[in-house]
This record gives structure tokens, C-alpha cells and sequence, in this order.
């Protein structure tokens, strides 16, 4: 039986004044002293059973949130285990955070329905009782498993996909080399394995990356506006900004004034480059080369690339575009009040994502945000908790397989025999099967086995 301590939200995400994330096992104290410093210096260890603490909640220096903190100790919890319940702000990104620091600090993110689970095993529902709570761990799995894999549709479970066939592939001819070294060579495999090892990191560590919204929520998408003059970037700036005109403030660290907007559209905050020093000149394609400029535009999150689209696509356009390729392009065809002159045909080469707007009327803003939305939090922070543990779920995963794929690179240091990183590529390639909730799959591993092992 698991003895694990395991946490997580326990409240639903809905935009209310308190949240409860909650930590259940053997564990629990010590692993909430970790994050918790109480008001009075008291550790919750020493505390007795059933007393509620006010303190900080902390990851390591930062400060998260402050709270409330409920001791519960075994048998007289939900559970029957020790279980502290943090009582914390609502908000959905305060929550994550404390729930990622408590995971960080030892804990284990919860299954879904695992405390009720462990309620049950641990006697505190009885037999008649335990067909409905059954039923009730299966459809929260069903919903958790259907909301990740949601949540992973698309492009980032095609490339978990993607990234276990590599690690099959290689497990496979590792093992097939073993077996039938009269067919299979190992000789310099160790170098061509340590630069697939490099690709494979690197794609993980993207998908990481790309797992990180909670810092776009926290500090906002790097945002700048470009396009040529009077094509309407400050009209636009304007409308974005609304009556309540943003507060301007200095770019730490920058000689030249660039400015940054604050803005902020459906809760996401969007931290604009006003590009005005630039704008000012009369060759914007010059001037945005300037270093400066092109420091934001490489550490920025989002381009919106405005057109003038009543008037056609120029030289200049197309240099612009060139400037901005492989970074998040929004096309802004503006004014789209006037008559038209630039074809849908033209801005598919420019971007996949573009949207009419008229700055001046105020016109496709709803639209902007809604891809915006969709760019960043894929349309899909729905605010309940099942969704946000998978997602921590998943991070987790990502981390654990980035650190085997580590190991087998210093296996390959250390010159240890091949078997070695087939065991570590293959904790890589299952850590990354429970995140899109295919375990190893036999058939596959059967049918590239079988490729190799033609002789056979
Ligand atoms: P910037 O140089 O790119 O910042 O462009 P501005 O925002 O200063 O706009 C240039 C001119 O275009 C101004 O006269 C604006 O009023 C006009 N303009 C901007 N957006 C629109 C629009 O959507 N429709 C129309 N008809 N005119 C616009």
C-alpha cells in the first residue's frame, strides 16, 4: 500500500476569495514546515493535532502567500493519515505555486480521487459505501485523463509521441544489439546515442518550457508591436489600452526610452514595448535593426506585426516579416474600415495567425484576445483543480524524464556497459507514457523490436 504523502488543490478553481490545497501521508508536517514559517516561529511538527496556524506560505526566499495552516494528525483526519490543509488565497496562481512548492518539498501530486481512495483503504468508509466511491475514483480518472490528454492535444502530445519513439527506437536496438551481436554493432554507438541524447533533452526541455503558463500569468507576455509608419501601432496601442491608460514605466537597464505598457486583457497581462524612439524615424526597417530593438523583439513573447491593409504589401513589409520569423506573429490587417488592398493570399506566407481589425473603430479586439488566449494558455485553463494537478502532473514527468536521459548520458561518461542506458531510456520513455496515459505500449516496442530482430 502506499505510504507516499501525497498533495493537492482541494478546493475548485473557481475565482473564490479562499483556497485549500491539502497534504496527506506520513510526511505532511515536515514537509509543510518546509514551506510554512509561522508567524510565532512554531513548527507545525511540534504543534498538536487539530490547531490552525497563521504564517507565510514560502518557496525557499519567495514569499507566496499568506495563510492559514491546519494541523490534522493521524487517525483523526480525512484520511486517517497526518494532513495539513493549507488555506491560502483563491487565486488559481497562487494555488499552483503552493502546490508546486509543497510538491517541490517532498510531496507527491495526488490521483485523482486519492484521498478518498486512501479514506477508504484506511477504514474510514465502510464496505457498503465503497462500490460509490469506486465509481466515483473511475469517472474522476476518466475526467482527468480525458482533461490532460485535452490539454496535451495537438502539437505537444504528437511530440511526447514523438520523443518516445526516438527512446524506443534506440532501447530497441541497444537490446537487439545485446542479444545478436553478429548483426548489431555497438561499435561508436556511444557518440551517435550522447547526440541523439542532446536532441532528446533539448525537445523535453522545450516541452517544459512551453509547460511554464503560470509565468506568463505572473509576469505577462512580452508583447511589441511592430510595423512600418502609420500603419496605426499607436491607435492600437490606444484602444488596447482603453480609458485606463496604462502606467508607463522605464525599462530597467535601458539608456534609450523605450517604454513598457502594462496591459492588462482578460486577467493576462501583456507588457508592451512601445517602440515610439523607433517609430519616430523615417526608415523603420533601419532603425528597428538597432540593438536595442532587437534585444525586445528576440526576448519578446509576441509580435503583433500591424499592415496597413488598405494600402498593398510593400518591400518594406516583407523585410519586416523576415525580421520576425520564428517568433509568436500575430498579423494585425488594420484598418479594415477602408477599402481593402491586401490579399488573404499575402498574409498566409506571413503568419498563420492574422485577424482584421480596424484600430480606429476599436474593431476584432475580442478576436485578438481570443488568440491571444489561446496562444498562451491553449485555451485551456479551465479553472478546476483536476486540470491544474495534471498539469503539474505533467511537469513533473517532463522533469523525471529530462534527469534519465541525464543518467544515461553519464553512463555513457563513465563507460558503463550498454545495458545501463537501456534501463535509463526506458524509465525516460514510461515517465513520459503516463503523462499522455499510454503505458509502454507492446506493440509498438514488439513491432520495432521485430524490425531489428529480422534474423530472428
Ligand atoms: P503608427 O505610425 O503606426 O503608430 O500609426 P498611427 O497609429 O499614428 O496611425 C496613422 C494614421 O492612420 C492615423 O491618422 C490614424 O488615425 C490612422 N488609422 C489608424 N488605424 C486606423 C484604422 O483602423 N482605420 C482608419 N481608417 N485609419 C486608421
Amino acid at each position: 500500500m502506499n505510504t507516499d504523502t501525497i498533495a493537492a488543490i482541494a478546493t475548485a478553481m473557481a475565482a473564490s476569495g479562499i483556497g485549500i490545497i491539502r497534504i496527506s501521508g506520513e510526511q505532511a508536517l515536515e514537509i509543510a514546515d518546509r514551506v510554512f514559517q509561522a508567524k510565532n516561529g512554531k513548527s507545525l511538527q511540534e504543534s498538536k493535532s487539530h490547531t490552525i496556524h497563521y504564517g507565510y506560505l514560502m518557496n525557499q526566499d519567495q514569499m507566496l502567500d499568506e495563510v492559514l495552516v491546519m494541523v490534522m494528525k493521524a487517525p483523526n483526519s480525512y484520511t486517517k493519515e497526518d494532513t495539513v490543509e493549507i488555506d491560502c488565497h483563491g487565486g488559481i496562481l497562487v494555488m499552483r505555486k503552493i502546490l508546486e512548492a509543497v510538491v517541490q518539498n517532498g510531496a507527491r501530486p495526488a490521483e485523482p480521487g486519492e484521498f478518498t481512495k486512501r479514506a477508504f483503504l484506511n477504514g474510514r468508509i465502510d464496505l457498503t459505501q465503497a462500490e460509490s466511491v469506486i465509481d466515483i475514483i473511475n469517472s474522476k480518472n476518466d475526467f482527468a485523463l480525458k482533461s490532460s490528454l485535452d490539454q496535451l492535444r495537438g502539437s505537444v502530445l504528437n511530440k511526447v509521441r514523438n520523443i518516445r519513439e526516438k527512446m524506443i527506437h534506440e532501447i530497441a536496438f541497444i537490446e537487439s544489439a545485446i542479444d545478436d551481436p553478429e548483426h548489431y554493432s555497438l561499435d561508436g554507438y556511444a557518440e551517435q546515442l550522447m547526440q541523439i541524447l542532446g536532441e532528446l533533452k533539448s525537445e523535453v526541455q522545450h516541452l517544459l518550457d512551453t509547460a511554464e503558463q503560470g509565468k506568463i500569468l505572473r509576469e505577462g507576455i512580452r508583447t511589441v508591436i511592430v510595423g512600418k509608419p502609420n500603419v496605426g501601432k499607436s491607435s492600437l496601442l490606444n484602444v488596447l489600452a482603453g480609458s485606463d491608460r496604462a502606467i508607463v514605466t522605464e525599462v530597467a537597464g535601458t539608456t534609450r526610452d523605450i517604454l513598457e505598457e502594462h496591459i492588462s486583457l482578460r486577467g493576462i497581462s501583456l507588457n508592451i514595448v512601445d517602440t515610439a524612439g523607433i517609430r519616430d524615424t523615417d526608415d523603420l526597417v533601419e532603425k528597428i535593426g538597432v540593438d536595442r530593438a532587437k534585444e525586445y523583439l528576440e526576448r519578446s513573447d509576441l509580435v503583433l506585426y500591424v499592415i496597413d491593409s488598405s494600402k498593398s504589401l510593400s518591400e518594406e513589409d516583407y523585410e519586416i516579416a523576415k525580421m520576425i520569423q520564428g517568433k509568436n506573429v500575430i498579423v494585425l490587417l488594420n484598418k479594415s474600415d477602408l477599402e481593402q488592398k491586401v490579399r488573404r493570399e499575402d498574409v498566409e506566407q506571413l503568419s498563420e495567425h492574422f485577424i482584421c481589425i480596424s484600430a480606429k473603430q476599436g474593431d476584432g479586439m475580442e478576436e485578438l484576445a481570443d488568440r491571444i488566449q489561446d496562444m498562451f494558455l491553449k485555451g485551456n485553463v479551465s479553472f478546476n483543480d483536476e486540470v491544474i494537478i495534471t498539469n503539474i502532473r505533467h511537469k513533473n514527468a517532463l522533469l523525471q524524464s529530462l534527469e534519465s536521459l541525464k543518467m544515461v548520458e553519464e553512463s555513457i561518461y563513465n563507460q558503463m556497459p550498454e545495458d545501463f542506458y537501456s534501463i535509463d531510456l526506458m524509465n525516460a520513455y514510461e515517465v513520459l507514457g503516463t503523462m499522455i496515459g499510454e503505458a509502454v505500449e507492446d506493440d509498438l516496442a514488439d513491432e520495432i523490436f521485430s524490425k531489428f530482430c529480422m534474423g530472428k
